[in-house]
């Protein structure tokens, strides 16, 4: 049985928080210390109850909040082996366990897919406890079949849906950081992530959360019709087939309850 709860999840910051009948996990730390110690309380849980963060790459919305979190308590950190000198030197936290491949906490077995990011290295992960699969792939710049075939056992999965293509080309941001998003080493677009969702219509999956949405070149409105109409076009309808959530950067109600 796995429970996931979406925190934070967008350009400024990730946390999801998934819980097993034995572990408490964090998956990446990257939002501002209080806003998460207010979201784990909204949830009855303290700091020290955090078994594990697990961490998917060391930008800056993904590991943040350690920074402040390791002048309070020194929780065990596992992140991929490349990353963990980095990680070390610029959060604090002394307890940074190297992974290499899948590995366990607790009641808790996880796998991982790499990503085609601009990263020194990063990870989507799958979190497996006896029959409950779930599955989360964000920062990355190009769907592959590798990837699919990753999340397509899963019950649900949290999916990156970055940008929409046009705003991003039409915005504000410079050349060189629009190549950088639109690049294979960037981010997954609402149109890469539609592909992707095609492809795991009539697979496990039945819950998806679109998310990583950038504050500047998306909207929850775009990211959503275009997951739904993708499933609708091979036959799943949303709320009957699939349930599309999109997930916010600053406040997220929604649980997962995985059996
Ligand atoms: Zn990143
Ligand atoms: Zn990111």
């Amino acid at each position: 049985m796995l429970k996931v709860f979406p925190l934070f999840s967008g350009s400024k910051g990730n946390c999801t928080l998934i819980v097993s009948p034995e572990a408490n996990l964090l998956l990446d730390a990257g939002f501002s210390y209080r806003e998460v110690l207010k979201a784990l309380s909204e949830r009855n849980l303290k700091p020290e109850d955090i078994d594990a963060i697990v961490i998917t790459h060391e930008h800056r919305d993904h590991i943040g909040t350690l920074l402040v979190w390791g002048r309070h308590i020194q929780t065990p950190v596992y992140a991929p082996s490349e990353i963990v000198d980095n990680v070390q030197l610029r959060t604090g936290m002394s307890e940074v366990h190297g992974t290499d491949g899948s590995f366990d906490i607790k009641d808790i077995h996880i796998e991982r897919y790499r990503c085609s990011h601009d990263s020194i290295c990063c990870f989507g992960y799958k979190f497996v406890c006896g029959n409950s699969r779930f599955a989360c792939v964000t920062d990355t710049g190009i769907p592959t079949n590798e990837m699919t075939e990753f999340l397509s056992d899963c019950k649900a999965v949290m999916l990156e849906s970055n940008h929409d293509e046009d705003m991003l080309k039409r915005g504000e941001y410079t050349f060189v950081l629009k190549q950088r998003i639109l690049s294979p080493y960037g981010h997954l677009s609402n149109a890469q992530a539609a592909q992707v969702l095609k492809q795991l219509v009539g697979t496990r999956v039945r819950t998806v959360i679109l998310s990583h949405l950038s504050e500047n070149n998306n909207t929850k409105e775009l990211a959503f019709n275009c997951a739904v109409n993708a499933c609708l076009e091979c036959g799943a309808v949303e709320g009957r087939d699939i349930d599309i959530y999109v997930a916010d950067q600053y406040h997220n109600e929604v649980c997962i309850c995985l059996d």
